[in-house]
């Protein structure tokens, strides 16, 4: 099946709002299996909307259309496709009823307006919004029967649910084969390199698999085609074995979230609690920890050392330290661990100091030098990072990251 994407909307053509429903309805129809051959974005004008229509019926089986379901004039997607598709609009009472008691449940009395909500396919269905009042709706052209168009609200709270738990079970049912994958999280190595070492593992045809690059991470999703869904399961990770025996435990996790999950139930499987001193990550460190549920039984004390009086008083790093090798040093880093370690009679501690940018760097100690330190009760590790060419917030995030890493590991 071939599929395109219609997003509707005069805001997404002057840059107000970006295209996210196009990504998520690009990943969830890939994941479907389906290949998606265009994205198209078409502000609320009917003529332009009926060309786009037009078009995209001549060339596609599947059409999706986020957007332009609301009760304002310029909302058009509904008619416009039922006449491409040769279908018309009736008036469902009870869909109306429903719309109506949104509106009581917020207080208010509904707008004569949102009556047009009201207004299904009349061969076509209907898709329900548990989260807004305009329903979505299937069209199945009836001049050319097996092809499709979906349309769905644009706010993403709407759309997102009223796909997954819709369209997908809708479109998957149609399919003869079932799609399943996975998706490894791999760190600590770079993608470049990454690339020469399993680039052969992603030129197959089923398994296929993707790299993609996220900051400091890499996220390798594996999908397989099969006959049943324990199938598919099965060859995913069958694949996936190919990728740890060349990665090792770079490969952080298989389906899990975040790489500070993944640490916070490490460190409450061993018993261990951690805490942190940031200099140049201000904290977010123990924002990533702290994020994750359950991170109370892990998470001792995070101290946000910025000045370097601070970094004495607060953590116990030595005048001297910071006078003979400065606040962004491998003793500095050491210091801070140690120091937050021994304040929070925690089992691990961990120091984080450098250099963010974009201002304040010199060519001994160039922006994006940063220094972390992990310790436990009898070592300091220590790792130096050189992140260059990249933003305040990306030298911040990646040294998070490898923090992270160092306490993983
Ligand atoms: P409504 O009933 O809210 O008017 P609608 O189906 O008419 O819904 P739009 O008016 O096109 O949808 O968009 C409503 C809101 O949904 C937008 O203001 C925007 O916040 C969000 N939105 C619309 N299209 C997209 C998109 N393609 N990607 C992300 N967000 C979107
Ligand atoms: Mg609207």
């Amino acid at each position: 099946m071939e599929a395109e994407i219609i997003a509707v909307g005069t805001e997404l053509l002057l840059g107000d709002i970006l295209n996210t429903n196009a990504q998520f309805l690009s990943r969830e129809l890939a994941a479907l299996g389906i290949t998606v051959h265009f994205q198209t974005v078409v502000g609320d004008n009917p003529a332009r909307l009926e060309s786009v229509v037009r078009q995209a019926r001549g060339r596609s089986d599947l059409l999706v259309f986020s957007g332009g379901l609301g009760p304002t004039e310029d909302d058009l997607t509904k008619q416009t496709v039922a006449r491409a598709f040769g279908d018309t609009l009736r008036f469902d009472e009870a869909e109306l009823e429903k719309i109506r008691a949104f509106f009581t449940a917020w207080g208010r009395t509904m707008p004569e307006n949102n009556k047009k909500q009201a207004m299904v396919p009349t061969h076509g269905r209907k898709i329900p919004n548990a989260n807004g009042t305009a329903p979505g709706m299937i069209f199945e052209d009836q001049a050319a029967p097996g092809k499709y168009a979906v349309l769905l609200p644009g706010p993403p709270k709407e759309l997102q649910p009223m796909f997954l738990n819709s369209v997908k079970p809708w479109l998957a049912a149609m399919s003869d084969s079932v799609l399943h994958s996975v998706t490894l999280r791999v760190t600590g190595v770079g993608e470049s390199h990454l690339e020469s070492r399993i680039g052969h593992l992603l030129e197959n045809a089923n398994p296929t698999a993707a790299v993609y690059a996220k900051t400091a991470e890499v996220v390798i999703r594996i999908t397989a085609k099969a006959a049943s869904e324990d199938e598919a399961r099965r060859m995913c990770s069958d694949y996936a074995k190919h990728f740890y025996d060349i990665l090792g435990d770079c490969v952080y996790a298989m389906d899990a979230d975040s790489l500070e999950e993944v640490v916070v139930k490490e460190l409450a499987a061993r018993g261990l609690t951690v805490a942190t001193a940031e200099s140049c990550t201000g904290g977010m460190l123990s924002q990533r920890i702290t994020a994750v549920p359950g991170a109370s039984e892990v998470f001792a004390y995070g101290a946000c050392t910025y000045a370097n009086d601070i970094k004495e008083k607060m953590l116990g790093v030595r005048h001297e330290t910071l006078e003979a090798y400065g606040a962004v040093s491998p003793e500095t880093a050491a210091e801070m661990a140690r120091g937050v370690r021994e304040a929070a009679g925690a089992d691990l501690g961990v120091g984080v100091t450098g250099i963010a940018g974009p201002g304040g760097g010199t060519p001994e100690k160039p922006v994006g030098l940063v220094y972390l330190a992990a310790c436990n009760a009898d070592t300091v590790y220590v790792q130096k990072l050189v992140i260059t060419g990249r933003t305040r917030e990306v030298v911040r995030l990646s040294s998070t990251q490898h923090a992270l890493e160092m306490v993983r590991r």
